[in-house]
């Protein structure tokens, strides 16, 4: 009957407060029941989200949890009644309500996040947040701003994260990443400047686990290792594949070789010049892994370069999956991809515009 408190999570959606429709059954709000809270009106802690074949209410605030119909009972008892009516018409092959049988206990299994106090998640945060704006402006899909988090002053947010870190820190506002184990222990913290100063570190990174043999990947919280896993260079440019990890650097060996999954594609940054990258990629192909080389038409060096450049996430999807090699043609393929380089400036020089 999920297809029913689906129309009825819509019906009621213009009845909440900042209300988004986050993914396909997921709702987040203002909660109506404590307000979410007197002090601030940015916040948003009510959902209402899937599990197994029905819609939940949850609010992070004030810990109230019920079923979607009880929501919609405490809000507006005329699309109340017309819900039950129609979740529990007898010509639904759904289930009449059973007397006597007691509302199952709900179960709220949202990702745990961190609650830090010198940084907010960006999905909390105000709509026209110079941050949001930032995110925004290099269309990051706002589905993954949860996954993103906003320091005001890196400095005392660093001293909160790693009260053992000695190295210094500039006080300055920086896009917080963090790395997660598969459990959601929080592993290490990225900082990514706003400024476009070339003297401004792009990345400071700390790691906050003791263990040094751990392997820092981006959304290993969120991978399912069974489906096939794309593994790139930068966090951000991660958020526009399905089923993605990020390396944080170019070493998305270290990556495959951990995470050791069934089905694992490794998407260097397309950047033929970088020897670094070219040795990193022959080094996988030698081990067997399966990665992607880009086609000379290729615009822009990463993921969210070309995203910028006008290309879409389904269109960067297609190129991969058609540019994905692997074994003796992935050797071939490379060593012709690096011998055309003279031949490619050559080509640059009489049409700048490649054909596309
Ligand atoms: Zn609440």
């Amino acid at each position: 009957m999920l297809y029913i408190d689906l129309k009825y999570a819509m019906l009621v959606q213009p009845l909440l407060k900042g209300a988004i429709r986050k993914s396909d059954y997921l709702f987040n709000f203002r909660c109506p029941l404590c307000g979410d809270s007197e002090k601030s009106k940015s916040k948003t802690r009510g959902y209402l989200y899937r599990k197994q074949n029905a819609l939940f209410f949850r609010c992070h605030n004030c810990q109230v949890g019920t079923t979607l119909g009880k929501f919609l009972k405490m809000l507006d008892q005329r699309l109340y009644q017309e819900y039950l009516l129609e979740r529990y018409r007898p010509d639904h092959q759904g289930h009449p309500p059973r007397k006597g049988k007691a509302v199952p206990t709900v179960l709220f299994e949202p990702l745990p996040r961190p609650s830090w106090t010198h940084a907010e998640s960006c999905d909390r945060l105000e709509w026209a947040h110079p941050c949001l704006n930032y995110l925004r402006a290099r269309q990051i899909p706002q589905a993954a701003w949860s996954r993103l988090w906003y320091a005001k002053d890196y400095k005392t947010f660093v001293q909160e994260v790693c009260p053992q870190n000695t190295l210094t820190v500039r006080a300055e506002p920086r896009l917080v990443i963090p790395y997660f184990s598969p459990d959601h222990e929080v592993l290490a913290i990225s900082g990514r400047s706003f400024s476009k100063n070339a003297g401004t570190l792009r990345y400071v990174t700390f790691r906050v686990t003791p263990d040094d043999s751990v392997v820092l990947m981006f959304g290993r919280e969120l991978v399912n290792p069974t489906k096939p896993v794309w593994i790139v260079e930068g966090p951000l440019d991660s958020l526009f594949l399905p089923n993605a990890v990020a390396s944080g650097n170019a070493n998305l060996l270290g990556c495959a070789r951990a995470l050791d999954a069934p089905t694992m594609t490794l998407v260097f940054d397309h950047e033929r010049r970088n020897r670094e990258i070219v040795q990193a990629m022959e080094t996988a192909v030698r081990e067997g892994y399966s990665l992607v080389i880009w086609p000379d038409t290729t615009k822009g060096k990463d993921l969210n370069e070309m995203i910028l450049s006008g290309q879409t996430s389904e269109g960067i999807l297609q190129i991969l999956l058609s540019h994905t090699y692997q074994g003796l043609v992935a050797r071939t393929t490379l060593a012709f991809w690096k011998k055309i380089r003279p031949l490619a400036r050559l080509h640059n020089m009489f049409s700048p515009t490649p054909v596309s």
